[in-house]
This record gives C-alpha cells, sequence and structure tokens, in this order.
C-alpha cells in the first residue's frame, strides 16, 4: 500500500452520494464496534484514549485525542469546525472563501483521518503509542512539505512573474493553521 499519505486518505475518504445527495465519508474503516456487531470478540475501548467505545465518529471527531488535533489546526477565528467527519468534508472544500485556505484545508484533513487512523493501527498491532502533540507535529512536518512543494511548482510551471510572497500556500498555512 502506499504509503503517501495525500493518497491513501483520499481513498479513504472517498466521497459517494447518501440518499440525500450529500457526500460522505466512506465507511470503510472497521472499528471495533462494527467487529463486534459481527459477532467478533474484541475489545471494544477506543485504542487512542480507552475511556469510551470505538466507533467511526468518536475516533475520528469525538476521542479526546481527536479533538486535540483538530483544534490544534482550526483554532484561527475563521474557522468553525463542524462537529463531525461527514460535515467537515463537505465544510473544508468551502471554508472562508479564500481558495488557497479552502484547498489546505481539504489536504489537511486528509491528513489528519490518515494520521489518526494510522496511530490507531499502530497502537493495535504494537505497544507503541505517539502523544497527540507529536502526531501534530508529523502532520505539520508533511503539510508544510507538500504546500512548499506546490508552492515551488506555480513558480517553474510557467514564465509568470514570482507570486509575492504573501499569496504562497506557505504563508497562508502559517497565517491560519500554524500562527
Ligand atoms: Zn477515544
Amino acid at each position: 500500500m502506499s504509503e503517501n499519505p495525500l493518497i491513501v486518505p483520499l481513498e479513504i475518504l472517498r466521497g459517494h452520494s447518501s440518499s440525500k445527495g450529500q457526500a460522505v465519508v466512506s465507511s470503510e474503516f472497521t472499528t471495533r464496534d462494527r467487529l463486534s456487531s459481527w459477532g467478533l470478540i474484541v475489545p471494544t475501548n477506543c485504542l487512542l484514549c480507552d475511556a469510551a467505545p470505538e466507533t467511526r465518529n468518536h475516533l475520528l471527531t469525538d476521542c479526546a485525542y481527536s479533538t486535540e488535533v483538530w483544534a490544534n489546526f482550526f483554532a484561527h477565528s475563521d474557522f468553525t469546525l463542524p462537529s463531525s467527519i461527514d460535515q467537515i468534508v463537505l465544510w473544508c472544500k468551502d471554508t472562508t472563501g479564500n481558495e488557497k485556505v479552502n484547498s489546505i484545508c481539504m489536504l489537511l484533513v486528509q491528513a489528519i483521518v490518515y494520521f489518526l487512523w494510522r496511530e490507531r493501527n499502530a497502537r493495535l498491532h504494537s505497544l507503541s503509542a505517539k502523544s497527540a502533540s507529536t502526531l501534530i507535529k508529523e502532520i505539520q512536518l508533511l503539510l508544510r512539505a507538500k504546500l512548499f512543494g506546490l508552492d515551488r511548482a506555480r513558480l517553474t510551471s510557467a514564465n509568470l512573474n514570482p507570486s509575492p510572497l504573501q499569496n504562497s500556500y506557505l504563508h497562508t498555512w502559517f497565517q491560519f493553521f500554524q500562527p
């Protein structure tokens, strides 16, 4: 499986339409509540906090661990992050009317979901456990590298005048997501 977290989550988050025509997050997460519903005897507590049953919504947004990660990136006063992952996916496409902010939001949501799911699986298969603050630092590094690449590609893709610094993805990142 590709380890590129900006590709894998696209599959995890693959949108499909509900009966109301709304995009919803794929339910491919086989969380422990689903395993239990199939009759499998498994511990049912969340692997991130061990304080509540593991459901998809708990793991991705309601968990104290996940909440700490989301809150770190969406603390800017322009953001009012919805409470469920399905709503977040819809919301992040049109958060502020700023095209760059929206693009970064979409990348960031994918990265957060991927890192939370990967951390959950790491805890399931081994004894290693990263703190939320470590996870946040890893996501910051990944997004900054990705955005640096996007800025560089824009500069070299055409003989356009270089965009002003304040128009770059990285500048937008530090303005809104990592002030
Ligand atoms: Zn939890």
